[in-house]
């Protein structure tokens, strides 16, 4: 089906079209029919034809790797010094695939449907689909590539549950799985670098796309380490460069990811969707000051085996700030397993919109556990006796003592996530085997990005995006282990067929000459951009301006928004950009390895696309999934206090048209279809 959507003109959103190219007949059979008719270009042209891909994380990764082997010249861009080090690596939980080992009831369709109800009903079907279709194919490529997930004893692949499933789907590497994937990108695109087909470009930025008569045709990069502006063409280009939580300054993303490769593109016609939908993920290491500048994850995963809870009686509460008493002195009838209490179907293993505004709620009344009131605990108590017993029976232990079960337990548990156990250990300096960790939500993943079709093309011809930077598969909400799903999904076996339907019709165009008009032009535009920002020689830090915008984010596009909170953010954070724009200082000079310079560029498109973000959830006048409005909340019913979604006036994506100022954004509607899927209350009571 050609989607197209016509709509009148308002004062924000106007007369448009948006084509999303879903293929026409049943929702099983779109990709199949899809890529049997796909235009393919041949061995002998494939060879003249330049791919650039900007990012080399798991979905930049697979993809370089998998055009290059199927012999396009790829050029390959990371600001790390290897691609080995995108954010990707940090990925610590598993990623899901519907391959029903656990032979508990999984199948594709069960695995879109819980990725369409668990992203709030707000993702298109038919990507979503295809999504799940493919995701037993990654799970096979990377066994291939010798990527080390976990097995059970007898051999077999091993899985675990992530939130907002009742079946076993996730597949992992200790709690490793985006290293040990990542490895598996690297070396597939290191035997392509070693064979000459890609060409990679580490510590290198994307600071500007080049169009060259409507098409994206290349791109400026700054070489980090010199300073030198360089142009690069190419026949297409692909982004692949993450997302943007780091928006909020404090998240559980790597310090460097950034939005700008994203926001160069939008600014140069590339819709932008969605943007305020952002991932608060429940299960963080608390914010411990004001100095902070990284937040910490503790995987999902821990979910599987952890119980969450706060003290019932606010005497507990004010004994544990206080030191007085410690979370193993308070007694089972006295904590509040207030996720267990709310949803007995999920219990601990609701997604993490419901787990994250759970939390909210109980440090919101008072019983956060730590000095800021901001932290509820994750245990590992009865998980420890539980495994610890049954270690026991296996070892025909008979009435094994207190300590042996607890030796037996933890043992287990450190198998499974003995990492995690350690890197909480170091950070907050308590034993998670003897104590409950602390735990309080975190911004973690950006759901929203740029607008894609169903081929992964933006609104800019030639110009595609993959990966958490485009806005495709989650919704209002990801689903944990679905992030890495999504992005080797695009990479490996999505993008190397549907960018050979453009490809087809640039066999002739030759090689494309970087000495035109427009690559001068686009160069000098960021030339001119560093020196202004040089030269503003002003008195406060990037950073400065940074935790600043951070600071309005969480208070007003954080956990919980209302309209007087998103107005007041969005003219707050105007104020913050005019006054980093006249009072930014950046040492150093621009000719150089500048660290402070690259972060200057960060922060300014960060300033512009909060604005942007709020923008759209002040829009969004209902709560669905991470984005939670108060205005928009159930009143009666078994679903008092939930996110009340509002189908009749907002199942629709959100597109944004750059128009200049983020306040002048031109919103474009893709009205959202579901033929296959009966839009139903998000329950997990
Ligand atoms: C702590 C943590 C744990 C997670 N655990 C899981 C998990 O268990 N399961 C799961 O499914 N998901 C998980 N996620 C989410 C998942 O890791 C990410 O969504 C995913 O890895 C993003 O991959 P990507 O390839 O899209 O981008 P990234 O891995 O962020 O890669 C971005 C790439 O783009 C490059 N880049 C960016 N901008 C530019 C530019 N302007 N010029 C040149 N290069 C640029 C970078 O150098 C990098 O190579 C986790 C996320 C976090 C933060």
């Amino acid at each position: 089906m050609l989607c197209f959507i016509i709509f009148l003109r308002t004062k924000n959103q106007t007369m448009s079209v948006l084509k999303s190219n879903i293929p026409e007949g049943p929702l099983k059979d779109k990709w199949t029919n899809h890529k049997n008719n796909i235009n393919l270009v041949n061995p002998a042209n494939k060879r003249n034809i330049d791919i650039i891909v900007v990012g080399t994380g798991l979905a930049g990764g697979s993809a370089a790797a998998s055009l290059a082997e199927m012999g396009y010249n790829v050029k390959s861009f990371c600001y790390q010094d290897s691609p080995r080090r995108a954010h990707s690596i940090a990925a610590q939980g598993g990623i899901n695939a519907s391959k029903n080992y656990q032979n508990d009831g999984d199948s594709d369709y069960r695995l879109f449907y819980d990725t369409v109800k668990g992203g709030d009903y707000r993702s298109r079907e038919s990507n979503v689909y295809r999504l799940a279709e493919v995701s037993g194919n990654i799970i096979d490529q990377c066994v291939a590539q010798g990527v080390p997930f976990g097995r059970d004893y007898g051999g077999l692949l091993d899985n675990r549950s992530f939130g907002g499933v009742l079946v076993s789907r996730t597949f992992y590497a200790k709690g490793q799985t985006g290293q040990q994937l990542l490895l598996g990108a690297y070396s597939a695109m290191n035997r392509q670098i070693g064979k000459g087909k890609i060409k990679m470009y580490n510590r290198h930025e994307m600071v500007e796309l080049v169009k060259v008569d409507g098409k994206a045709r290349g791109i400026i990069a700054r070489n980090l380490e010199t300073g030198e502006l360089e142009r690069h063409s190419a026949h297409a280009v692909v982004i692949a460069t993450g997302g943007y939580g780091n928006v909020f300054f404090l998240s559980t993303n790597a310090m460097g990811s950034n939005a700008t490769a994203a926001w160069k593109i939008h600014k140069k016609g590339a819709f932008f969707a969605n943007p305020c939908y952002t991932q608060i993920h429940p299960t963080c290491i608390p914010r411990s000051g004001e100095h902070q500048s990284k937040l910490t994850l503790m995987s999902e995963s821990l979910r599987n085996d952890g119980r969450i809870w706060v003290p019932k009686n606010m005497d507990d509460v004010k004994a544990i700030r206080e030191g007085k008493v410690k979370p193993t002195e308070i007694s089972e009838e006295n904590r509040d397993y207030y996720l267990e209490r709310r949803y007995p179907a999920f219990g601990n293993l609701v997604p993490r919109d419901v787990a994250s505004r759970a939390a909210k709620e109980r440090c919101d009344a008072g019983y956060g556990v730590n000095q800021t009131g901001e932290a509820v605990y994750l245990d590992f108590a009865s998980a420890i006796q539980r495994y610890g017993k049954q270690e026991a029976a296996i070892a025909r232990i008979e009435n094994p003592s207190t300590e042996k079960i607890i030796e037996l337990g933890a043992a287990v548990i450190e198998s499974k996530y003995g990492n995690l156990f350690q890197m909480y250990e170091k950070i907050v300096a308590e034993n998670p085997y003897k104590t409950p960790m602390m735990i309080y939500p975190a911004v973690h993943y950006t759901m929203g990005g740029v607008w894609v079709d169903y081929n992964l093309m933006t609104t800019v011809d030639g110009c595609y995006c993959i990966g958490e930077a485009n806005f495709s598969d989650h919704g209002a909400n990801r689903l944990g282990a679905s992030a890495l799903m999504q992005g080797l999904a695009d990479g490996y076996f999505v993008l190397p067929y549907t960018i050979g339907d453009y490809l087809s019709n640039e066999i002739r165009t030759g090689n494309i000459s970087t000495e035109s008009k427009e690559f001068e032009n686009a160069e000098k535009e960021v030339s001119d951009r560093i020196d202004k920002l040089m030269n503003i020689k002003g008195t406060k830090s990037v950073d400065h301006f940074h935790k600043l915008l951070g600071k309005a984010m969480w208070e007003y596009v954080g956990m919980a928004r209302n309209e007087a909170g998103l107005k007041k953010a969005m003219s707050e954070i105007k104020q913050i950009r005019t006054d980093f724009w006249s009072d930014v200082k950046i040492p150093g000079d621009k000719n150089s390895l500048n660290p402070e310079l690259e972060k200057a560029g960060r922060v300014a498109d960060f300033l512009e696309l909060g604005e942007l973000f709020a923008k759209d959830a002040l829009q969004r006048n209902e709560s669905c999934g991470g984005h939670f409005r108060e205005e928009s909340v159930e009143l009666d019913g078994e679903q008092k206090g939930e996110a009340k979604r509002n189908d009749n006036d907002f199942a629709y994506v959100a597109a944004w048209e750059h128009k200049g100022d983020p306040s002048d954004a031109v919103m474009h509607k893709e009205e959202l279809e579901f033929n296959d899927i009966e839009l139903k209350q998000r329950s997990y009571k």
